[in-house]
């Protein structure tokens, strides 16, 4: 498995494969590798002849610089999981090599509104930044497909949009959410917890579980409100429970039953953010 940290390095690489006619299939990480992650690969690696993942904790993607500072770092323990799976390329680039000026770092996409809604509403020029980096990951490595799970799927949707607007000749891979035996999805940030909070966790899980059982006798407002409820009282801070269309991302009208829709969660516990997300309906 080659691990390569500069861009000329990937592209010289990338070109003899592509002109030995071989398929491409990309996973962006931002490493701190779990299974939710090698689920990707291991797709990956079926679906094509040779697989790159990258690791690189964006700084243009993170709006709280806290966060960014204590995002877990494991390259070693990552590039050995990667091996394991028989990953052909791990790129590794440092943020100098992906943001060589300030303007580089700079994004203006136009994402429909999509990016103005809950995650976006909340951390603002995140999807910004996300879009940014992917953009150029995609330009670097020049896939058939790439990768991305519906654990993060406001970003999914996102991604689809730009790779449609901007008419890049990529396949956008769904893979879905892949969770703990009690149900928590797997997540980079999870190391974080406390063992105390860890227990508490589940409950986004069971919370989610219990607006698609109820989504068909109750209400939006009821249903979101009732999920707050529970995970304030288990202990979480509450940015947003969210039910919107699975497309647009609109909220639905209050009084209106889940069809067709998913509902998304951001909650903290202590100073840990976690994201999850249910499809509801048919
Ligand atoms: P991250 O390293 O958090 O940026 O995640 C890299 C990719 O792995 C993204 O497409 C995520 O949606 C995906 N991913 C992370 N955790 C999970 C999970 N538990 N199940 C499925 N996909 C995941």
């Amino acid at each position: 498995m080659l691990v390569i940290n500069k861009i000329e390095e990937v592209k010289v690489v990338v070109n003899e494969w592509r002109q030995k006619g071989l398929s491409i299939g990309f996973v962006p990480t931002m490493g701190a590798l779990h299974q939710g992650h090698l689920t990707l690969v291991k797709q990956a690696v079926k679906e094509n002849d040779k697989v790159i993942v990258s690791v690189f904790v964006n700084p243009v993607q993170f709006n709280n610089p806290r966060d960014l500072e204590t995002y877990p770092r494991t390259l070693d323990a990552d590039v050995a999981m990667l091996q394991e799976v028989d990953c052909d390329m791990v790129f590794a680039p440092t943020a100098k090599e992906m943001y060589p000026t300030a303007e580089s770092t700079s994004a203006n996409y136009d994402l429909g509104g999509l990016d103005e809604v809950m995650e976006g509403a909340y951390r603002p020029g995140h999807f910004q930044g996300v879009v940014l980096v992917v953009d150029k990951l995609l330009r670097i490595t020049q896939p058939y497909k790439a990768y991305f799970g519906k654990k993060d799927y406001q970003q999914l949707v996102i991604i689809k949009h730009m790779v449609a607007t901007l008419g890049l000749p990529i396949q956008i891979v769904p893979v879905p959410i892949v969770r703990e035996a009690d149900g928590l999805a797997m997540s980079s940030r999870n190391r974080r917890l406390t063992e105390v909070q860890r227990q508490v966790a589940p409950t986004i899980f069971k919370s989610l579980e219990w607006i698609k059982t109820h989504c068909q006798a109750k209400t939006v407002t009821e249903l979101e409100q009732a999920a707050v409820k529970q995970l304030e009282t288990a202990g979480f801070k509450v940015d947003y429970v969210s039910i919107v269309d699975r497309l647009s991302l609109q909220t639905l009208s209050p009084e209106q039953k889940p069809v067709h829709a998913v509902v998304c969660v951001a909650a903290y516990l202590g100073e840990v953010r976690l994201i999850d997300n249910m499809e509801l309906g048919s």
